[in-house]
């Protein structure tokens, strides 16, 4: 594989960008060698500016779930763009993507748009904080929600991968009302709650974790966390960031049944552009300005454009049959990786909901944040090398989840497991 353009544009960027990258994960320093540059992508695949072609599973760390340069969301924003790109007054193209999110997510009846998912998160805190008068805010190890300070505790996958304990810059006050319990441990919880009696606002929770590869959540843990945390007041989060529209269309709460109070959402629903939404209850989204003293605003909030790409991702993923074949193809590559380390007599822990996956090299259950770190990471650099030599683009961390979109084919999955199976032979 020569990626010698690459590496020359990785020369040149790091004279003008920290690291050469503007985010930390797109670098590949959990794996060895340099970050690739991208030239084009089309369905499944992209093509970096040496020419190679990779079947992609980042899919931009979740939003393609269509694949890349889907020919509804280019001509939307296509035809969105021909009338100008920026406003800041209303248009009914941000009513119209907030009804579609309305009508799909149980929990949420009103919804504000913001412009990542970072800015959704600390936003729904904020709300969360107003509306119940409390400081507290409960988060769960290695789950992660964007880089609001507060949150920067355990945080899962770029701060997991680069070992950092905690995020310097960040006061220790402003963490100081930031209570950590592990995933899959509602008695953690409770405890928590109750050595807090009357103090904390609410609890964030990523319903699926995907930022620590992937850890479903165990059977009866989301509801009997809708259930402490109704008992006390305190309003349950889901970061649907990456679930939302992902899992089901419904996201998360929809496959579990499990509603909470608000709701984060991002990646899927700006169809690429960059986007962000918080939403919730009523009542409680009335708190946030203009109609309540919470403030929250954002200049480009509601791009016309995000909000287009947005509109034709969700409604092509509202057709029937969309959630069955990403589970089908999903399932299909789960399996033949299984086979694969099973042939291989490799230690491995399968993870998978839905179109979302990951495996670890550990032969630990992996259920939680600390038995995600028992995964052999120098196993997992060479493997990922390995795949991308064989033109399979996934996530350089194994703190990541691999995505599998609708132009994911037949031959991709069959391609994808035949590589890994030769590059797990040589383990
Ligand atoms: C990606 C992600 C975020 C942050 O979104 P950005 O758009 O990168 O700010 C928040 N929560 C979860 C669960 C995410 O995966």
């Amino acid at each position: 594989m020569n990626n010698t353009k690459s590496l020359e544009a990785w020369q040149k960027s790091q004279q003008f960008i920290p690291g050469g990258v503007n985010s930390p994960v797109r670098n590949f320093r959990a794996v060895g060698g340099n970050p690739l540059f991208i030239q084009s992508g089309n369905g499944s695949k992209i093509v970096d500016i040496d020419g190679n072609e990779y079947i992609d599973y980042v899919a931009s760390w979740g939003p393609l779930i269509l694949g890349h340069a889907h020919p509804r969301v280019v001509d939307a924003i296509n035809g969105t763009t021909a009338n100008g790109t920026s406003f800041g007054a209303p248009t009914t193209l941000e009513t119209e993507l907030a009804e579609l999110i309305v009508n799909a997510v149980p929990s949420i009846e009103l919804v504000r748009m913001v412009n990542s998912g970072t800015e959704a998160t600390m936003s729904a805190i904020r709300a969360a904080r107003g509306y119940t008068g409390r400081d507290k805010v409960i988060k769960i190890a290695g789950c992660y929600h964007g880089h609001v300070d507060a949150l920067l505790a355990k945080a899962g996958s770029g701060v997991a991968t680069f070992g950092l304990p905690d995020c310097e810059g960040v006061p220790t006050d402003f963490t100081s009302h930031t209570l950590v319990v592990p995933f899959n441990d509602a008695d953690a919880v409770r405890r928590t709650i109750e050595a807090n009696d009357s103090q904390v606002a609410c609890l964030i929770i990523e319903p699926i974790a995907g930022n620590m590869g992937v850890i479903p959540p165990h059977d009866g843990y989301l509801a009997e966390l809708r259930e402490i945390t109704s008992e006390h007041g305190i309003l349950l989060i889901f970061d649907e960031v990456i679930t939302g529209f992902r899992v089901a269309y419904g996201g998360a709460q929809s496959r579990y049944d499990a509603i909470p109070d608000m709701t984060c959402l991002g990646k899927i629903i700006g169809g690429g552009m960059p986007v962000g939404a918080y939403g919730g209850k009523k009542d409680i989204m009335q708190s946030v300005a203009p109609i309540g003293d919470v403030y929250q605003a954002g200049t480009l909030s509601g791009n016309p454009l995000a909000m287009s790409a947005g509109i034709a991702a969700l409604k092509t993923l509202a057709e029937p049959g969309v959630y069955e074949q990403l589970e089908g193809r999903a399932q299909a590559l789960a399996e033949g990786l299984r086979d694969a380390t099973d042939r291989h007599g490799i230690d491995a822990c399968h993870n998978r909901v839905g179109s979302m996956l990951m495996f670890y090299f550990t032969n630990n259950a992996v259920t939680d944040y600390e038995t995600a770190q028992t995964s052999d990471i120098n196993r997992f650099g060479t493997y990922f090398s390995g795949l991308l030599e064989r033109g399979v683009y996934i996530a350089p961390s194994q703190f990541e989840a691999g995505f599998v979109s609708l132009s994911h084919s037949q031959s991709d999955i069959e391609r994808t497991v035949r590589a890994a199976d030769e590059v797990l032979s040589r383990i």
